[in-house]
């Protein structure tokens, strides 16, 4: 028999079989039914021209009606589907046709098959990486609008701080001048300077938050002035002089190729960045640790690396601490204090140093082989800064191209 009259043949006992063994339930069936019917006209019509794409209509619509359940569970429900339908014919064959026309049947119709299969599959992978790519981009939006509420969030408490502790700094200041104080180390003396820490740190806090908000709206403007790197780190080394010897610590600041240059740069900001990096060093140092402050000069680029011998940070985290709050540990466990040893803040200090190295060109990044309080392995905070021999505003630059013409003089000699 003809493989055409064949297929025409088996029709009914296959469409009987197939929507018997494959649909349970009536409603269901009747659609199925159609959806069976218009396969099988195309398999015909695959078998009859040897084009195999006759399918595809029939498939691609079994592609999109997948659910998103299925999708998410990144099942493949057609291929099942196709494989049932290809053991079932083979049966069906087998149980209606003589031997030989069985055979011509299987061989015309397995070519269809193997189509179909790959076919489904090609679909079903672009339909997949389609969704995935669509539930990423929905993360990504929410994400971002948690990231704004999260900026949004610190400017208005940041502005909302900043009247009333202008308030209790000014009322704090009238009550010192008012009271007497009869020698140092009165009662009223030690009240008067518990206000003015609490309001100090009130006022650093509220200022990085500020500094935060800035950075990420893009509104950090910097002022370009001539600077050298070893008299930033020399103010910086001899602001913490006290506390270092208070607990037993040695920071070295070792002159290096490049740190006695001139540079343009933003020196109070830049100062601003390079402390929180050496006061991050002493606060997760234990009493009696190292901290390290050292450099070398790159092609075009100085890099500065402040290293302690701390309880060091994880690498999963290496990326997160930059990132505004991304203090890690257990929150209750830090104390508030800029020096003392493990003595958290807010976990604004490292974002802000970030976002002025960024806006000077440079780039920040940390290594530590992991966070171990007993053994402590240590961190080693490395910033890479451009050299700029002129400002990027020209205005500025004729302004400071006197020192500049002196700087290169000297460096001729
Ligand atoms: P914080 O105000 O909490 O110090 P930072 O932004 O300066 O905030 O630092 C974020 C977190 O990074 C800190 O809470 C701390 O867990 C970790 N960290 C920063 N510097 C160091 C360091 N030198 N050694 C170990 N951990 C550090």
């Amino acid at each position: 028999m003809d493989v055409l009259e064949i297929l025409k043949t088996i029709y009914p006992a296959w469409l009987g079989r197939l929507s018997h063994q494959l649909a349970r339930g009536e409603g269901i069936r009747q659609v199925f039914l159609a959806q069976l019917n218009s396969f099988y006209q195309r398999l015909i019509q695959t078998v009859e021209t040897g084009n195999p794409a006759w399918l595809d209509p029939v498939l691609d619509e079994w592609v999109r009606a997948r659910t998103e359940s299925e999708l998410d569970e990144h099942e493949s429900s057609i291929s099942t589907v196709l494989d049932k339908m290809l053991a079932l014919t083979y049966d069906v064959a087998v149980e209606n046709l003589e031997g030989s026309d069985a055979l011509q049947l299987l061989g015309a119709v397995l070519p269809a098959f193997t189509h179909a299969f790959q076919y489904t599959t090609s679909q079903e992978t672009a339909q997949h990486i389609e969704h995935i790519s669509s539930q990423l981009n929905l993360a990504r939006d929410s994400m971002e609008r948690l990231d704004k509420s999260k900026s949004d969030f610190i400017s208005i408490a940041a502005h909302e701080l900043k009247t009333p502790l202008t308030l209790i700094e000014g009322y704090g200041a009238m009550l010192r001048e008012r009271l007497t104080i009869t020698e140092p180390g009165d009662q009223t003396e030690i009240l008067l300077r518990g206000i003015d820490n609490g309001t100090r740190r009130l006022r650093e806090i509220v200022d990085d938050m500020i500094d935060v908000s800035m950075i990420d709206n893009d509104m950090l403007a910097l002022n370009f002035q001539p600077l050298w790197t070893n008299r930033l780190l020399e103010v910086i080394q001899h602001e913490f002089n006290e506390i270092v010897e208070e607990r037993h610590l040695d920071l070295e600041v070792r002159p290096f190729p490049g740190s006695r240059e001139m540079t343009f740069g933003d020196n109070e900001r830049l100062y601003q960045a390079l402390r929180n990096l050496i006061s991050n060093a002493i606060k997760y140092t234990p009493d009696g640790g190292k901290i390290t402050v050292d450099g070398r000069q790159l092609p075009g680029f100085i890099e500065l690396t402040v290293q302690d011998t701390g309880i060091g940070i994880d690498p999963e985290n290496h990326a997160r601490i930059f990132e505004k709050f991304g203090r890690v540990g257990n929150s209750s466990l830090h104390s508030s204090g800029k020096t003392k040893f493990k003595g958290g803040g807010p976990g604004l200090g490292l974002p802000i140093t970030k976002g002025i190295v960024e806006a000077h060109g440079g780039t920040i990044w940390v290594e530590s082989e992991g966070h171990d309080e007993i053994n402590c392995p240590g961190a080693t905070f490395h910033v890479l800064l451009p050299i700029r021999k002129e400002p990027p505003d020209e205005k500025i630059a004729r302004l400071f191209r006197a020192s500049i013409e002196a700087e290169n003089l000297e460096e001729l000699i």
